[in-house]
């Protein structure tokens, strides 16, 4: 049994999606909703895989492109890797998909009028990869279940459990923490000069994101072709300046963590996922505990390993499917709500 009642009284508008896209800036993949139906992959008409093409074409072609892949009559469930409100369908920006674009637009109803015939709902990438870690990995009795994504943005969702419900500002929000100014320890004062991908300074993306890491590794090592490589492979050779960008990426993620358990005493089960996470796998999740093994004052209880294993969970990839997360969130286990 999972902790998850998809029938609960609270279940937002419900439908049964037939079929499921994840839109991320690299590859959007998408199946039929049925047992032992094939993933299929295509790249995504994104600015990271057409740096230079005009934004307004990107959205068209993104248009066209789910517009070809829905199934006549189906009603579809599409992750998407955006800040959007899931209840109009009105999508606020993204970095991979259109760069510093920030103009409101209303994703829902341009595909509403490319295929009327086709029930669409969007969902944030980050409520899909919540609600479906809440379904499939969260035991009973689970109150808070988070999902904090450090890739190429950093952000982080909460699942109210037994409500199905994930709380949302007026503009369909929440959790955009990635641009929030980092806590970094007083011997990493120089990062906080770092600029982020969306022009502010010391924000947390900008120093424990993909790019942030790879920028730190450039810092401390010089400059490289591959700067991710370039830092597993000293890692791997237990290199000293590997440790030090690894524990300075990591250490305010460590402090928003602290800060989430700090301010959500329901928050039972918290994940980290996204290619930075599981991307460097086990290194990463030693790194993280060891840091909030510490206890940072009389407030805060010591941690041990048991503990972490109950609460704290790095992904590997596999372990959270998109695909099923928003069908899941479509069918009303995780309703937004203002
Ligand atoms: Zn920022």
């Amino acid at each position: 049994m999972t902790a998850l009642d998809t029938r609960g009284p609270t279940a937002r508008t419900r439908a049964t999606a037939t079929f499921a896209v994840d839109v991320g800036g690299t590859w959007t993949r998408s199946r039929p909703l049925e047992d032992g139906a094939p993933t299929e992959r295509v790249p995504t008409p994104s600015i990271l895989r057409r740096p230079g093409v005009p934004v307004a074409v990107l959205r068209d072609d993104l248009v066209a492109l789910l517009a070809r892949l829905a199934p006549p009559g189906a009603c579809v469930a599409v992750s998407l890797g955006a800040a959007l409100d899931e209840r109009t369908g009105i999508v606020h920006g993204s970095a991979p998909l259109w760069g510093a674009a920030d103009d409101p637009v209303d994703l829902g109803a341009a595909l509403a009028r490319r295929r009327p015939d086709v029930a669409w709902h969007l969902v944030n990438d980050v409520t899909a990869a919540v609600t479906d870690l809440a379904v499939r990995h969260a035991p009973a009795g689970v109150r808070h279940v988070g999902y904090l994504t450090v890739s190429s943005g950093i952000a982080y969702r909460c699942l109210d459990v037994p409500r199905a419900r994930i709380e949302i500002d007026e503009r369909g929000l929440q959790g955009e923490v990635g641009h929030l100014v980092a806590q970094v320890d007083a011997e990493d004062a120089d990062l906080l000069r770092l600029r982020c991908e969306c022009g502010g300074a010391a924000h947390l993306a900008a120093i424990s994101s993909g790019p942030g890491i790879a920028r730190l590794v450039v810092q401390r090592a010089g400059a490289t072709s591959d700067p991710v490589a370039r830092l597993r492979a000293g890692l791997g050779a237990g290199e000293d300046w590997a440790q030090g960008v690894l524990r300075s990426a990591v250490a305010p993620v460590a402090a928003l963590v602290r800060t989430l358990w700090t301010l959500d005493p329901h928050l039972d089960l918290l994940a980290l996922g996204g290619g930075v996470v599981e991307g460097l796998g086990a290194v990463y999740e030693h790194t993280l505990r060891g840091l909030l093994a510490v206890p940072a004052s009389y407030a805060d209880p010591p941690r041990d390993d048991a503990w972490f294993d109950e609460h704290l969970r790095c992904c590997v990839p596999g372990d959270v499917d998109l695909l099923a997360g928003a069908a899941a969130a479509v069918s009303g286990a995780a309703e937004a709500v203002r």
